[in-house]
């Protein structure tokens, strides 16, 4: 037996028992010197032959057999008793108050089983002792040993065995008690250190260990002069899934990613869940950027395969940015921003792939971060302004209506194209604000253009995607009409086929809510973005704008010719009006007009331009009789232009 098995039996350490052995001995050796000195020789004999075992029981300990050590004291103990009780003064002997110590220590350190044999022993000499001295075999040095005496210490101590063996019982639960206790708060405290550095849905390290385990990943790159990198990677339109399929079917896709990048992995790369949909991967000992590169073209490999959750097959692709140590920065903070900028760039670049980190990035993003703050200067110094375009019924030749059309000109940079600033409010979230101005001060405008005579005319505002994500369209859009007084039916909102991609339960709701209170909606630069047109069914949309990269060539371009001709036919089909933007020619328009295409839109009329000279310009044109257009709309449009 192993002496730690030994002690976790009864609880006995080694140094316990030797201790026990040495305060033993020092008492046996006084009373050695003691009987030495008084000439009591047989009580020398019993001291000398006691201290055998006491020896071999420290021989024992040294073995490791710490509880027969233990075992073999107290035996020895209580036969150097009983000894002297034979020997001395029978039951007067001081020597006895020697034996509830013994019983009590091999309670509590041995059990049961070792303190009723103890106690067997000492009553069994007792009995002996008496029964010898009754009949006069034996005679103790100091009369009292009597059958009275002897029941009354047998009681004594048979007593003071079952209070310690009830005690013991008491002590034994107290220690299970507190034994489940330290348990239960050591799982605790494990699992207060796991959660502080792992995410609870994946069990992945979270971005804390992430730094952690990082750290030591640089290091070994340090020692062994090669490389490591950070792969930051972002799920592409998790959250439309989430948000269409529910949460508890977007954790579980979340939870089956680790598998699939792993696969991807080598041992030593470990996959980290920053939140979100959003992870890092270590990467170490790399040798260069393109084993960097390899990793991220074998993860792109792992999302081609459908996630299959709940017996549903969902697709997901991801963007990547790699950040390399040291090239790319010398600690984790600056390494995971430019890899998350680097993993920007690729979801800009049209998503599904990687980029690795440049400098040139950086600029970028400060660049962008210039612009963002001076358009939040602009918004407060009322450096935007709304242009208007005029929009034309191709059959009657009338102007029908206006798109409104953003303008920024900044103090020293002048003009800036929204084609410029727009994808940057839409990054920061300025395009919330930005859009719900625009909504604002075009229903206004429109309101005055019918108090100024020019009828019914439909002033068309453009939507923004992340404004869709954001939600609260509706609401802004029932302010905007109620603070101008606009009629419904005149404001059409513009959407791109993107805003439908992240339809979700909200959005639909939203886009029957307004085509219920009357506002047009229409899809702006149709034919361009998302391939799969049920959405035309699903929604109530009633206009598809299409492309000016269609319409400007279709004159020259049989393609872009046919491509106009199957959005018209599709159109009429679903009973959809169509509106070709960017008609700069007349050739364009007849060709337009012919195919059937409802209204237009472009240079040929007009470019877009301040809300003082659409007034004007609507004015000639709603004054202009062209009535007479309708019958022959081939001819007379080409006369109208
Ligand atoms: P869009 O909504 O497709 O607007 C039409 C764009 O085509 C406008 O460019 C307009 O000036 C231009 N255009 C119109 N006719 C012709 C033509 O005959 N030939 C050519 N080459 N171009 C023509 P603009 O004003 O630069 O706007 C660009 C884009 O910026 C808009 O495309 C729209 O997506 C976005 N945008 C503009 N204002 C807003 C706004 O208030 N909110 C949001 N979210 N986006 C806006
Ligand atoms: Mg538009
Ligand atoms: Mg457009």
């Amino acid at each position: 037996m192993s002496s730690t098995s030994t002690e976790r039996k009864s609880g006995l350490s080694a140094d316990r028992v030797k201790q026990l052995i040495v305060v033993i001995g020092i008492a046996a050796a006084a009373d050695i010197l003691r009987n030495a000195l008084t000439g009591q020789w047989s009580d020398l004999a019993i001291l000398g032959l006691s201290s055998i075992p006491l020896c071999f029981a420290w021989g024992l300990v040294n073995f490791g057999r710490t509880e027969l050590a233990g075992q073999l004291v107290l035996f020895a103990v209580t036969c150097m008793v009983n000894a002297f009780v034979w020997r001395n003064a029978g039951l007067q002997e001081p020597a006895v108050v020697a034996y509830p110590t013994v019983l009590m220590l091999a309670g509590l350190l041995f059990g049961q089983r070792a303190m009723l044999a103890l106690l067997a022993l000492i009553t069994s000499f007792l009995v002996a002792l008496t029964i010898a001295d009754y009949y006069g075999w034996h005679s103790s040095a100091a009369p009292g040993t009597n059958v009275a005496s002897t029941l009354s210490m047998t009681g004594i101590l048979a007593v003071s065995a079952a209070i310690i063996w009830m005690v013991k019982g008491d002590f034994k639960k107290l220690l299970r008690n507190l034994h489940r206790e330290n348990i239960r708060v050591t799982q605790s405290h494990e699992r207060i250190e796991f959660l502080a550095r792992h995410d609870t849905l994946t069990g992945l390290p979270n971005r804390h260990q992430a730094s952690e385990l990082f750290l030591k990943t640089m290091a070994r790159a340090r020692r062994n002069g090669g490389k490591a990198g950070l792969i930051y990677l972002d799920l592409d339109d998790f959250k439309s899934a989430n948000d269409t399929l529910g949460h508890t079917f977007g954790d579980r896709m979340l939870q089956q990613i680790p598998e699939r990048m792993n696969a991807a992995l080598r041992e030593s790369d470990s996959v980290c869940r920053l939140g979100g949909d959003e992870f890092l991967i270590l990467l170490d000992a790399l040798e260069d950027s393109d084993a960097a590169a390899d990793v991220a073209t074998r993860l792109l490999a792992q999302f081609a395969e459908p996630f299959e959750i709940n017996g549903v097959d969902v697709m997901t692709g991801c963007s990547m940015g790699i950040a390399l140590y040291p090239d790319d920065g010398e600690n984790f903070e600056t390494l995971l921003r430019h890899a998350d900028t680097a993993m920007h760039t690729a979801k800009d670049a049209g998503r599904n792939s990687f980029k690795l980190f440049d400098a040139s990035m950086n600029r970028e993003v400060m660049e962008h971060m210039r612009l963002n703050s001076a358009m939040r200067n602009g918004l407060l110094r009322n450096e935007f302004s709304l242009y208007f375009q005029p929009q034309f019924d191709l059959t009657s030749g009338r102007i029908v209506g206006a798109e409104t059309l953003l303008r920024w000109r900044h103090v020293d940079l002048g003009f800036i194209s929204p084609a410029d600033f727009i994808p940057i409010a839409e990054k920061s979230g300025l395009i919330v604000p930005l859009g719900e101005w625009v909504l604002q001060e075009a229903c206004r405008h429109a309101a005055q253009w019918k108090a100024l005579g020019l009828g019914d005319l439909v002033v068309a505002v453009n939507v923004s995607p992340v404004q869709i994500r954001r939600g609260g369209v509706e609401g802004m859009v029932r302010s905007a009409l109620a603070l101008s007084g606009l009629s419904a039916t005149r404001l059409e909102l513009e959407l791109t086929e993107s805003s439908i991609l992240h339809e979700s339960v909200e959005f639909s709701r939203t886009i029957a809510a307004l085509r219920e209170m009357g506002v047009g909606i229409a899809i702006d630069d149709f034919g361009t973005g998302y391939s799969n047109l049920g959405y035309l069914k699903k929604f109530e949309i009633h206009l598809l704008k299409i492309d000016q990269s269609f319409v400007r060539r279709m004159a020259m371009d049989r393609n872009d010719e046919t491509i106009v001709r199957a959005i018209t036919q599709m159109a009429k089909g679903l009973r959809l009006r169509t509106l070709a933007e960017g008609i700069e020619d007349v050739s364009t328009l007849r060709l337009l007009a012919k195919l059937g295409c409802d209204a237009g839109q472009g240079y040929l009329w007009a470019r877009p331009m301040p809300a003082s000279e659409f007034i004007e310009f609507a004015r000639q044109h709603v004054a202009r009789p062209i009535a007479s257009q309708v019958q022959n709309t081939h001819s007379e449009v080409a006369q109208f232009v």
